[in-house]
C-alpha cells in the first residue's frame, strides 16, 4: 500500500448536535468539554433556528476542539430540516425549504438536508421530520446517517426500554432507500454526505425515575463524520481551519463511521489514477481510469466495493485494493461483525 498519511490530515468530529440554546438538554460548556475529553477534533452545533451561541461567543477553538456553530433551518410545517453552516444568521423570514436553501448558497455558507428519510413507527406524538422537497437543488449534501432518527425508529414497543437504557446497541444503518437515492443524486451532480447525531440528551421521566436518553458522552460515541483536510488544524489560525472544515464538509472528502463497533480514526479510503494522481473521496477533476481503490481499515472488516449503488466486490480483512475500469459512482461500505461500520462519501468516476 503506498497511501501514506502525509497525503492528508484526518479529523474527526461529530454534527448535528442540539444545546439548551434549542431543545437540548445539555449546555455547550458540558458539550465541549465531553467533546474534548473524548478527543474529538471538531463539532458542528446546529440548534433549532438559533445561532444565539455564535453571539455569545462560543465558535472558536476550545483547546484542541474547534466549535463551528450553524443552525437547522425548519419550514412552516417543521418539515424539511436543513443544516445550515457557515452563516451568520438565521434566515427566519424564509418560511419555504426552496428559499433557504437559496439563501445558505447565496450567503456563501454550506446546507445538508437532515434525516432525509425520517420514519417513525411508534411515537405518534414525536412526528418524522422527513425531506419532502426533493425537486428543490441548490443544497450540497444530504445526512445518510442520523444515529437518532436510526434509533427512534427502532423503538416499536415497551419492550424497548431496553434501547432506552442501551441506545447505541441499537443503531443499525443507513436507510438503504437513502442510499439508493444518494447514489441516484450523485449520477447528475456530486452530492456530499455526513453522519449526524442529532443529539438532544434530553431528560425523560417514567414514574418516580428520571434520566437522560443518551447523556451526551454516550451520543459521541456513535455516528462520527471524518475528513481528509488538506492541511492540520491550527489553533492560532481560526478563520483558515474553518474554511478547511465547510471545504472538506461540502466536497465529501471523508467517511462516516459508527465508534460503536470501532474507533475508525486512522482509515484510509483513496483512489489511485493511472497517472499517479492520489485523490480523497469527493475528488473528480481529471480522473484517469484505470484507477485502484485503496482502504486500509484499524479493524478486520467486510469492505465492500459499491458502484452505481449495486455491490460489486468484497473483501475481508485490514485492507483492499480494488482495480477500476469503468465509468460510474463508486462508494465504499465496511461492516464490522455483521454491523455497519463506515461508509465513504463517492468517489464520482463520470464527466459532469
Ligand atoms: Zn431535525
Ligand atoms: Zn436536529
Amino acid at each position: 500500500m503506498i497511501l501514506k498519511k502525509k497525503h492528508f490530515h484526518e479529523v474527526c468530529g461529530a454534527l448535528h448536535l442540539h444545546t439548551t440554546y434549542s431543545d437540548g438538554g445539555t449546555d455547550y460548556n458540558e458539550l465541549i468539554r465531553t467533546a474534548s475529553d473524548l478527543g474529538l477534533d471538531f463539532i458542528v452545533v446546529t440548534d433549532h433556528m438559533s445561532l444565539e451561541a455564535l453571539n455569545d461567543g462560543y465558535e472558536g477553538f476550545h483547546k484542541n476542539l474547534l466549535v463551528l456553530v450553524g443552525y437547522e433551518h425548519n419550514d412552516s410545517n417543521n418539515l424539511n430540516h436543513y443544516l445550515a453552516i457557515g452563516v451568520d444568521r438565521v434566515f427566519s423570514e424564509c418560511s419555504k425549504s426552496r428559499q433557504y436553501v437559496e439563501a445558505v448558497r447565496s450567503s456563501g455558507g454550506i446546507g445538508f438536508i437532515a434525516h432525509p428519510a425520517e420514519k417513525r413507527h411508534y411515537f405518534g406524538y414525536f412526528p418524522p421530520y422527513p425531506w419532502t422537497s426533493w425537486e428543490v437543488d441548490g443544497y450540497d449534501g444530504i445526512e445518510i446517517w442520523n444515529q437518532m432518527s436510526d434509533w427512534v425508529e427502532q423503538l416499536k414497543s415497551w419492550l424497548s426500554v431496553i434501547r432506552i437504557l442501551y441506545p447505541r446497541r441499537f443503531i443499525g444503518s443507513p436507510p438503504s432507500e437513502l442510499l439508493q437515492r444518494w447514489d441516484r443524486l450523485n449520477k447528475k451532480r456530486f452530492i456530499s454526505g455526513i453522519g449526524g447525531v442529532d443529539a438532544h440528551s434530553r431528560k425523560i421521566r417514567i414514574g418516580f425515575f428520571g434520566f437522560r436518553i443518551f447523556p451526551i458522552k454516550v451520543e459521541l460515541k456513535g455516528i462520527r463524520t471524518h475528513l481528509y483536510l488538506k492541511k492540520s488544524l491550527n489553533r492560532s489560525a481560526f478563520d483558515s481551519s474553518k474554511q478547511s472544515i465547510l471545504y472538506a464538509l461540502k466536497n465529501g472528502n471523508g467517511f462516516i463511521s459508527n465508534y460503536r463497533h470501532a474507533d475508525a480514526r486512522g482509515t484510509l479510503i483513496f483512489i489511485r489514477y493511472s497517472n499517479g494522481v492520489i485523490a480523497c473521496p469527493g475528488f473528480s477533476k481529471n480522473f484517469s481510469l484505470p484507477a485502484t481503490i485503496l482502504v486500509e481499515i484499524p479493524n478486520r472488516g467486510s469492505i465492500r466495493l459499491i458502484r452505481d449503488g449495486e455491490l460489486i466486490a468484497v473483501v475481508s480483512g485490514c485492507h483492499a485494493e480494488f482495480p477500476v475500469h469503468k465509468k460510474g459512482i463508486y462508494r465504499i461500505e465496511v461492516y464490522r461483525k455483521e454491523k455497519a461500520w463506515i461508509y465513504s462519501n463517492p468517489f464520482p468516476l463520470i464527466a459532469y
